[in-house]
């Protein structure tokens, strides 16, 4: 049995009639770039999220940057970012000239620990980047707080947290701007590069807007120092229809995620390999679904799970203040811990709404014969 760490046709095959019309319907239309299309998927998502606008662009990296530059952060400023996150999160804070400060997580959700932002905060501190990691909320109260105590601004990575919830409120809505990314892979995926900008701020809204289109208004007078990236018409329309069914992709996860907890409890697996933690502050999306492997088996097992057919990727293999373009900034191994460790040991098993059981039944069963093997050759 094949089971793919993801699987796009599916769901392709799903709404094929609805996405060959949306299609059809831009190209007859002729307006291939930005216009009607993309401002009606703009208010669908914003009234989906309940956030006051929604501005979208190129790709997630890309709605990082502009929300940077929408807040003026540049040369001199420092943004706090977790170490264990997609490399754009800290990427976008270099490009906008500005400087990482990297902080630990939590060793259960693997999100941002709130009291390593509380103790790296410095009077140049512009913004924390909080990423909602694998789907699920981090902790906002106590970095609220923070924000509230020293001023900077909060902005959400929600690119894996697409109709993620924080006390009852939708990523998206719980800092001052926040970043989607609509990558094939993530909770709501285009078909190609996509992203998007939310706040509940008009003016930092309307100049997001304004940097996508090279910081261009009225036509060619540049304000901003803007570029390009605009919001593909056709991804937007293919958007749109996968929006109407996301609640339901997500509740397909949600119920894959707990299928998977009851064959992880039923094989008995303990501290070999099991899940990070479910908060019961709001609802996980399972954009991923990591579970931990101890005792330097993660590289072995991810090898016997490809060779039984089944997909694995380990998200991260190495944390960003150890990669080697961020070598400038003076970061050794050993400085976050955590994230360190968690490096060495989380796997993503597959993961995708239409994931069946059997199929579940064949990892975790293909993990625990993996165990099995393993005690009787150490005997
Ligand atoms: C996917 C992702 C991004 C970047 O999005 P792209 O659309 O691929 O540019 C940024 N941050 C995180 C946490 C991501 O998972």
């Amino acid at each position: 049995m094949q089971v793919p760490l993801f699987d796009m046709r599916v769901q392709y095959r799903g709404l094929q009639k609805s996405i060959e019309d949306a299609v059809h319907r831009v190209l007859a239309s002729g307006q291939v770039i930005l216009g009607p299309e993309v401002e009606a998927f703009e208010k669908e998502v914003a009234q989906y999220l309940g956030v006051g606008y929604a501005v979208g662009c190129a790709s997630g990296s890309d709605a990082l940057l502009l929300a940077l530059k929408a807040l003026d952060i540049g040369p001199g400023d420092e943004v706090i970012v977790p170490t264990f996150t997609f490399f754009a999160t800290a990427a976008s804070v270099v490009r906008a000239g500005a400087t990482p400060v990297f902080a630990d997580v939590e060793p259960d959700t693997a999100n941002i620990h709130p009291r390593e932002i509380a103790e790296r905060v410095t009077a140049r501190t512009k913004a924390v980047i909080v990423v909602h990691l694998f789907g699920q909320c981090a902790d906002m109260e106590p970095i609220w707080r923070l924000a509230e105590r020293h001023g900077f601004y909060i902005l959400e990575d929600a690119a894996q947290a697409f109709g993620a919830e924080y006390q009852g409120k939708k990523a998206g809505t719980l800092g001052h701007l926040a970043c989607f990314s609509f990558y094939p892979t993530k909770n709501l995926g285009a078909c190609g590069d996509a992203g998007m900008v939310t706040t509940n701020d008009p003016d930092w809204a309307a100049r997001v807007a304004r940097l996508r289109v090279h910081g261009m208004e009225p036509k060619y007078y540049h304000p901003d120092l803007g570029w390009n990236s605009r919001l593909d018409a056709l991804q937007a329309a293919i958007l749109r229809v996968k929006l109407a069914w996301v609640e339901r992709f997500l509740d397909a996860r949600r119920a894959a995620a707990r299928r998977y907890q009851e064959l992880l409890e039923h094989e008995k697996l303990g501290y070999d390999l099991y899940p990070l933690a479910v908060r019961s502050y709001g609802k996980h999306t399972f954009n991923q679904y990591v579970v931990r492997v101890a005792h330097g088996q993660r590289d072995a097992l991810m090898r016997h799970l490809q060779l039984h057919g089944i997909g694995a990727e380990i998200y991260y293999p190495l944390p960003l203040h150890l990669q080697p373009c961020f070598r400038q900034l003076g970061y050794r191994g050993g400085d976050f811990p955590t994230s360190e460790q968690l490096c060495q040991e989380v796997l993503a098993l597959p993961m995708y709404p239409e994931l069946t059981y059997p199929q579940q039944k064949h990892v975790i069963h293909t993990c625990a014969a993996y165990f099995r093997q393993e005690v009787r050759l150490a005997a």
